[in-house]
């Protein structure tokens, strides 16, 4: 408790707040990639071939393009359309109201965009679930991804996690396959620009640094560049919120704070939702 105080001085009396939101707080606020438990249920042919949990999905490498799909169809459905827009999100979005902040995140659910959060404070840095491009280099052209999950999702053969090869998303110009375009949507090149002006605005006074339920998949975009930011600024505090993933057999979450920034810096190893329940709490009584 002692901490979360300490973190909601720091945001009261910064000039700016950046945020950076990795997997951790979906996973508080509902949504869990590392559920192996749930996986297991919900896809027992990956499981057998040693895949245990939707984490493991993005470096699997030996699916069958009929396989890959039904597993996205099924996932997506469930994570992106079934989900509604999660209460940890809209309390955070409360929160957060009334600073000058900015918003870095790995989550590819969408659940800023859906909760309302002003999306020209969001950076999206894996992209998103809601695009598909066209793998024809020469058309390059992009699709909502709503459209063709919705049609393949009633074609999963669910014994064998399969679509029928006549069922692939197709290029509705070209013919050709379409793939997950996660980054490499329109506006991405504008976001990112976006969000490194704002960094570059918030030089000019004090910021506190907030990472939340960040790991080590892809600490190239959130937990390292962070740490290099509050090095390099005299007037940063930075606080890493994370917590191990109970259910999982390998994602950990590693809460320790680098030497160098240590003085700076506060480790709150709990849950995401006690830290942004308590915060909201505060800042709506
Ligand atoms: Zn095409």
């Amino acid at each position: 408790m002692e901490r979360i105080k300490t973190l909601y001085q720091a945001m009261t009396n910064s000039d700016y707040i950046l945020l950076g939101a990795g997997a951790g707080l979906s996973a508080a606020a509902g949504i869990s990639f590392a559920d192996e438990k749930a996986f297991k249920a919900q896809f027992p042919v990956l499981w057998q071939k040693g895949i245990h949990s939707d984490y493991q999905t993005f470096s699997y490498k030996a699916w069958s393009l009929e396989q890959r799909w039904a597993y996205w169809a099924k996932h997506i459905t469930q994570v992106r359309y079934n989900t509604p827009p999660l209460t940890l999100y809209t309390q955070l979005l409360t929160l957060l109201n009334g600073w000058d902040y900015q918003i870095i995140t790995s989550n590819v659910d969408r659940q800023f965009y859906r909760s309302g959060f002003p999306m020209e404070r969001v950076f999206e840095a894996q992209g998103s679930y809601d695009w598909l491009r066209c793998t024809n280099e020469n058309c390059d052209r992009q699709w909502a991804a709503e459209d063709f999950i919705k049609r393949m999702l009633p074609q999963v053969d669910e014994a064998q996690l399969t679509i029928p090869t006549d069922y692939l998303p197709r290029c509705p110009v070209c013919g050709a396959l379409l793939e997950m375009a996660f980054r490499h949507h329109d506006g991405y090149h504008e976001a990112q620009e976006n969000y490194r002006q704002w960094l570059k605005k918030s030089e000019s006074g004090s910021i506190c640094i907030i990472e939340i339920g960040v790991g080590f998949n892809s600490p190239g975009v959130i937990r390292v560049p962070f740490e290099r930011i509050t090095g390099g600024r005299v007037q940063a505090k930075f606080f890493r919120i994370t917590v191990d993933y109970p259910n999982s057999e390998e994602e950990i979450a590693y809460p320790e704070i680098p030497q160098p920034i240590a003085k700076q810096s506060t480790s709150l190893n709990l849950d995401a939702r006690v830290v942004i329940e308590t915060l909201f709490k505060w800042k709506t009584s």
